[in-house]
């Protein structure tokens, strides 16, 4: 199986110790996140029809997903009627090929970028690197994630665990540019004008999409600070690559999702930015539009019966927001592009549960619950958590130890006998490593001196 770049190099436990020591990311995301948080239920309360837009959205998720195979063909024929290039990969190492190679073949050794998760899904960047090409984020927080050489720790705010102080010694360190204060509104300017340089000179942009319709070949981007505006339409050759999932059977389809998407990441009524274009209009944006359709483990989620809900996901954010786990280690805990409780189970699922390190990452919850009322797509993250803590080793003995005790506990005079082993076998189950997991976040009681049994038996 193949998960190309979103490999985590350890384990969730290890990485959240580490995370949960510092006060700082702790405070900008506490404040980013309630701040978020208080605002979407906001934008929210406004619908009446708020349930069953929910409903309809997952509704339409579901039946993309159970024809996915028609859907995709049918984008290919929509979009190639209208003068685009449709391509299939694999996995990580075939879109990037794909995408180095239209670059190159236009002489481009820099591309403009709209934020794009499934760009560092796939290490995009740094594998274009390999092949000789610049690519340039043009996403504020994303542009601040890349000149800070730091990976991104949520999917809507890639940013959120820095402050402006850090921002305005990062942008004269790497902009060479001297500012009068650490306001947005300087900091903004500061991008602007290094960015507008890069969409006026260069040829060629790289952007994600947020759904395509196989219907009509329409490809949606939604942005907030006119940027994708920008990449999607002043370059002369447009790349978008989007994972499988994203197609959407009809045109219509699209209206849900522009409610509930802005609501439930930005908090707001409607994005800034909706762009959408079909194929190639001579003399009206890009001269050539090509589009890569990733796989790169995908097809295996849409397999499992239980897991396949979580292809719904329109990468709003709203779960991590919510997640009181996020909230205290932050994105970079989770050690890949898709942090918070959505990363919990679309990392392991697209890497397989075999994977050591990605399989620790559905014990990274607390299963209250709050992410499943707050999806906008009714992914049930809890059921597919528990579900994937079933398949790990881990959850086997924790599981073998609990039907143990359930069994002793059936049987009086085993129980009494369990009993006093127990004060044996507190230290000989924590010594073989048996409670491993399951005792790292509770506290076992000392076992008592004398049993309430014994205690009535010789009450006299
Ligand atoms: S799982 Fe649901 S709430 Fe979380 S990012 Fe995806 S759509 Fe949004």
């Amino acid at each position: 199986m193949s998960g190309g770049g979103i490999r985590p190099l350890h384990s969730f436990t290890d990485e959240a110790r580490k995370t949960l020591k510092n006060r700082q990311l702790r405070a900008n995301l506490g404040f980013a996140t309630n701040t978020i948080c208080d605002k979407r239920q906001r934008a929210v309360d406004e619908l009446e029809d708020w349930e069953s837009l929910r409903g309809d959205a997952a509704a339409i998720k579901d039946e993309a997903l159970a024809n996915l195979a028609e859907n995709l063909v049918k984008l290919e024929a929509s979009v190639e009627a209208a003068g685009g290039k449709v391509y299939w990969a694999r996995d990580a190492k075939e879109a990037v090929e794909l995408v180095a190679k239209i670059s190159l073949a236009h002489g481009a050794s820099e591309v403009i970028k709209v934020k794009s998760i499934t760009s560092d899904e796939i290490e995009l960047n740094s594998s274009l690197a390999g092949y000789g090409i610049s690519a340039i984020e043009t996403d504020l927080a994303e542009l601040i994630c890349q000149l800070a050489e730091d990976a991104p720790s949520h999917i809507l705010v890639p940013a959120i665990h820095k402050n402006r102080t850090e921002i305005r010694e990062l942008f004269e360190r790497t902009l060479g540019v001297t500012l009068e204060s650490n306001e947005p509104r300087v900091l903004a300017e500061a991008a602007r004008l290094y960015l507008r340089h890069k969409f006026l000179t260069t040829s060629v942009a790289v952007s994600g999409a947020n759904f395509a319709v196989a219907e009509t070949g329409t490809v949606a981007i939604v942005e907030s600070e006119g940027n994708g505006r920008m990449c999607l339409t002043l370059p002369k050759v447009l790349i978008t690559m989007m994972g499988i999932e994203k197609v959407l059977p009809q045109w219509q389809d699209v209206a849900t999702f522009l409610k509930v998407l802005p609501r439930s990441s930005t908090a707001e009524r409607m994005n800034p930015y909706t762009s959408m274009w079909t194929g190639i209009h001579r003399g009206d944006g890009p001269e050539e539009f090509h589009l890569i359709l990733l796989d790169n483990g995908r097809t295996h989620v849409l397999a499992d019966q239980t897991g396949r809900q979580t292809l719904r996901c329109i990468r709003c954010s709203a779960c991590l927001n919510v997640c009181p786990v996020y909230q205290r280690v932050g994105g970079h805990a989770y050690g890949s592009v898709y942090p918070g409780p959505i990363g919990a189970i679309l990392t392991p699922q697209l890497l397989g549960m075999e994977h050591e390190q990605a399989n620790t990452l559905p014990f990274a919850s607390t299963l209250c619950g709050a992410c499943y009322e707050v999806c906008p797509v009714k992914i049930n993250i809890p059921e597919v958590l528990a579900y994937l803590r079933g398949k790990t080793d881990k959850e086997l003995s924790e599981s073998v130890v609990m039907k143990t005790i359930a069994h002793a506990m059936l049987m009086p005079r085993l129980f009494s006998i369990g009993l006093r082993a127990s004060r044996l076998g507190k230290s000989v189950a924590s010594g073989l490593g048996l409670l491993r997991g399951w005792a790292d976040s509770r506290e076992l009681p000392d076992i008592p001196e004398q049993s309430f049994r014994d205690w009535w038996r010789n009450r006299g």
